[in-house]
């Protein structure tokens, strides 16, 4: 048996202070993980369990890249957001063994087509088309965890060098083992699997020309610049 033809491979993450890669396998993303974010959202927090979607791999987008402003789209907004990379299997993991599975951190965009997830949102349609963009899982290097203790570090975002989202990690509403051991109920969590563990408040829209850089205290910062439509 031989193939049709071939994939390309899976993305691979730059590794802080190593020639070692991290390849992606799965990308989470919670929603509404921030309470003043879910306000500007106009909607209520859900406190009895996390909600997720999904990108596919294929989503990824290193950090420093410039892209074409995407498709279909009128209002693309950047989300900065705390990534958890997942370095070994989870499988109902308990709150207090979750971190263990913990490769790394690094920091992410969730860039989102605001105006169709709004749409779908409203016909309560999966948010796929608003979320599962091409090139809209901005990554920047990992950071290992042990080079890592999450606190209260400063997360921000700026558009152009003007700051538009800042908040500490300490807001998170559900924490990284909330997190970890609430996926592994659902999902065999395996080494590749990326968590966006959602955004702070102050989402807004980018347009061409436009510069973003995120940051969370401790790690490498991410950036991302558009271009013109095709
Ligand atoms: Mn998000």
């Amino acid at each position: 048996m031989t193939a049709l033809f071939d994939l390309p491979p899976l993305p691979q993450v730059p590794v802080v202070g190593s020639d070692a890669t991290y390849p992606v396998r799965r990308i989470f993303c919670v929603g509404r993980n921030y309470a003043a974010h879910a306000a500007e959202m106009g909607v209520e927090v859900d406190r009895e369990a996390p909600f997720y979607f999904t990108k596919t791999p294929w989503a990824i987008c290193h950090s420093g890249t410039s892209i074409p402003y995407p498709l279909e789209t009128e209002n693309y907004h950047y989300e900065m957001e705390f990534v958890v990379a997942i370095g070994k299997p989870a499988f109902r993991v308990a709150q207090a063994d979750a971190m263990d599975v913990v490769f790394g951190y690094g920091c992410g965009l969730d860039m989102t087509r605001r105006d169709l997830q709004l749409a779908a949102r409203a016909k309560q349609r999966p948010w796929d088309l608003g979320k599962d963009v091409e090139a809209s899982a901005v990554i920047a290097a990992l950071t290992p965890a042990a080079e890592f203790t999450i606190g209260a570090q400063r997360i921000a975002l700026s558009v152009n060098g003007e700051t538009k989202q800042d908040a500490t990690l300490a807001d998170l509403i559900w924490s990284v083992p909330e997190l970890i051991a609430h996926l592994s109920r659902f999902y065999h969590l395996q080494p590749g699997d990326l968590i966006y563990t959602g955004t702070p408040a102050g989402v807004g829209p980018v347009v061409a020309g436009d510069t973003i850089e995120g940051t969370i205290d401790g790690l490498a910062p991410v950036a991302l610049s558009l271009t013109e439509a095709e």
